[in-house]
This record gives structure tokens, sequence and C-alpha cells, in this order.
């Protein structure tokens, strides 16, 4: 518990520190080096790579080895953080708007985070914080997106196995249980609600580390310092520079350890209709006398 607070504690101030950070012109990686220096400065590390996703990319989307992108002029930017404090993980995000037409989109997310939060509770199903996320968004008149989700948590894991819609569903039996932790996290548009997998793939993690299949010396060198540094937990590509000097080479190495089965990868995610994208996210702990919301100030 005290390792999920501290943990929480590192995200949520780097979260409102990042705020300030994002300005038209301001280039995504500084924003991202930001945020994972500070997370290592407060004395957490990264749980995943700083997600900096823009307009209708809802999710997944972190700088590339040389990306010179910066926030466009009226944007909607996302900045999901995850910190860990020896494998306990808070994951948290912020949307942030450039243009005050997206006002209204972005408060219909906020509202339907903070009801959700109210809705878990040790024994509460999941499947009453999709209705209320999907009712509050919809009240608002735009969509929640239906294929993406919360999360429960577990030590080193982001994606522990269960999932809470953003939307009622039916065939969500899964309840809330003491002693675990969750990410709640609402997406909202302007689109259909849908999202699919784009191109542009800056994360990967270990899936399978005792998978024996026969490498070269190069792809058992990443292999391994994939492993050492952050075992099965999400890593970017640029993290991996110092690695190979060949930039080609190392995302060559990396699409080939995800075709053998050690690595997943994790594309951007898209808005179907490329509809403008919010999200907000809290970590909750759920504890015998109810529940703590640990990235919040
Ligand atoms: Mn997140
Ligand atoms: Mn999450």
């Amino acid at each position: 518990m005290q390792k999920y607070i501290e943990a929480g504690r590192i995200a949520a101030r780097v979260r409102e520190e990042v705020n300030r950070l994002v300005k038209p012109g301001v280039r995504l990686i500084e924003i991202c080096e930001f945020v994972e220096k500070r997370i290592e400065e407060l004395g957490g590390k990264p749980a995943f790579p700083c997600n900096i996703s823009i307009n209708d990319i809802a999710a997944h989307y972190t700088p590339l080895i040389g990306d010179e992108n910066t926030v466009p002029e009226g944007s909607v930017v996302k900045v999901d953080v995850g910190v860990h404090v020896d494998g306990y993980i808070a994951d948290t995000a912020i949307t942030i708007s450039l243009d005050p037409k997206w006002d209204p989109l972005l408060e219909a997310v906020r509202e339907a985070l903070e009801k959700a939060l109210e809705s878990v509770k040790p024994g509460a199903r999941f499947a009453e914080t999709g209705r209320v996320i999907g009712d509050t968004i919809r009240r608002y008149g735009f969509k929640p997106i239906v294929n993406l989700s919360g999360h429960s948590l577990a030590r080193y894991r982001v994606h522990a196995g269960e999932s809470i819609p953003n939307t009622y569903d039916l065939f969500s039996r899964g309840k809330y249980q003491a002693g675990k932790a969750y990410a709640i996290e609402p997406f909202g548009t302007t689109g259909e609600g849908l999202v699919y997998e784009g191109d542009i793939v800056g994360i990967y993690s270990l899936i399978r580390p005792n998978l024996k299949r026969r490498l070269d010396e190069k792809q058992k060198r990443i292999l391994n310092t994939i492993r050492e540094r952050y075992h099965t937990l999400p890593f970017a590509e640029r993290w991996l520079r110092d690695s190979l000097e060949d930039v080609d080479e190392l995302r060559r190495i990396l699409r080939k350890l995800t075709r053998m089965g050690y690595l997943a990868k994790y594309p951007i995610l898209v808005e179907r209709r490329r509809g403008i994208v919010a999200q907000f996210e809290h970590t909750v702990v759920i504890t015998n006398d109810g529940e703590v919301i640990v990235t919040t100030l």
C-alpha cells in the first residue's frame, strides 16, 4: 500500500507539472523526456513510456528515435503517465485542450471519471462503472470509446487481466476486490467511439522471456538488455537508442523479436472516424475499509 501511494504521489505530481509544458510548438520528445526524467528524480521509475497522443490518436503514441513532431496549434493532447515503485504501479492521464471549442468534450470525460470513481467500491460490479461512464459521456452528446477499457494492475503488470468497460457491458461479470488496484480511464470522442491499430509502433514489452529460439549475437544482446532493464514492463524504442548505433537495424531486431513471440508491440490507437479524443485516468487501490485514489494530489 505504501508503495502504491508513493507511486501515485509521484505520478500525480509529474502529471500536474507536464500540464504546464504542453504548448503549441513544443517538441513531443521534450515533453516525454521531461516526464520520464522527473519520475526518476522524484524516486520512481517509469512503468511504461510517456504516451503523448494528439487529436484522433487515442493512446500509445510515444516519440520515436529522431522524432521532430511538435504540439500542433489548437490540438487536444493526452499525456499518460505510469510510475512504479518496486513494481507497484500508478497509472494516470490528463487531456489538455489548446482550443476552447473542445472544452465540452474534456468536461464530459472529466465528469465521467469523477462519477466512475464514486462507483468503485469493494464488491461493486465493473459493469456499473461502465454504465456511469457511457451515460455521462453520451449525455454531453459525445461517444465513449467502447473498445478501450480500464484495467486491474498488479506488481510489474500494467494490465493484470481484468477490464473495466467504458460503457454498459452485460457480459462484464467482474467485481472490485479488496487488496487489488485498478486504473479507471474513460475515453470520449467526437467520432464513432471505436479505435483501430495504426502503423506507428514506439512501444513494446517482453511477454515471453523464457522462449527458446535461435538468436544471433545482436538479437541476444538486445533481448538481455530489455530483460534486465524493463522486466516485463512496456518500454520505448527510443530507450534502446544506446544499445545499437544503427536505428534501422534496432527497429528490424525489435520487429523480428516480436514476430518470434518474445515481444508484444503496442501500435498507436486511432479513432475510426478520426474524431477528437479526450481521456482522463486515475488509479484506485481497494483497501479493506473502502478505496484510496492514489493518483489524486
Ligand atoms: Mn494510462
Ligand atoms: Mn491505464
